[in-house]
């Protein structure tokens, strides 16, 4: 269970932002979907490609995941990858767990980000506790 994360509740009603995009509330630009997963270009990107893949069934995180999401999850993200061109130049794949893991959605999404050498930048605040 990821505590703390971004399941707001306005008015009774439960807002996460993905649910809303998978509902088609909030517009997303689509790169593919099927019944279970949507990947989609992320807003603010930090690579030249960019996408963010999500279950659409709410999940609060990677840690909460079933192997059976996975399972299909997994053969999606690699549908995405030859779809954008970049399953032979390579590319990464990040989920951020939890509050320490730097997750700020918390409904499960990984980042799939290529286009281009990506680097490997320090990865934690220096002020907090050394991993
Ligand atoms: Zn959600």
């Amino acid at each position: 269970m990821c505590y703390n994360l971004s399941i707001f509740f306005n008015k009774g009603e439960m807002m996460c932002i993905f649910c809303k995009i998978v509902d088609g509330e909030i517009p997303s630009n689509k790169v593919l979907e099927n019944d279970d997963f949507i990947a989609f270009h992320d807003l603010y990107p930090k690579a030249p490609i960019h996408i963010l893949i999500i279950p659409k069934e709410h999940v609060d995180c990677f840690q909460d995941v079933s192997v059976d999401t996975m399972s299909k999850m997994t053969p999606f993200i690699q549908e995405v990858a030859t779809l954008i061109g970049v399953d032979k130049s390579g590319y990464r794949l990040i989920t951020n767990n939890g509050v320490d893991g730097g997750q700020e959605i918390g409904h499960l999404h990984f980042h799939l980000l290529g286009g281009g050498k990506l680097m490997w930048n320090h990865l934690h605040e220096d002020n907090r506790k050394s991993i």
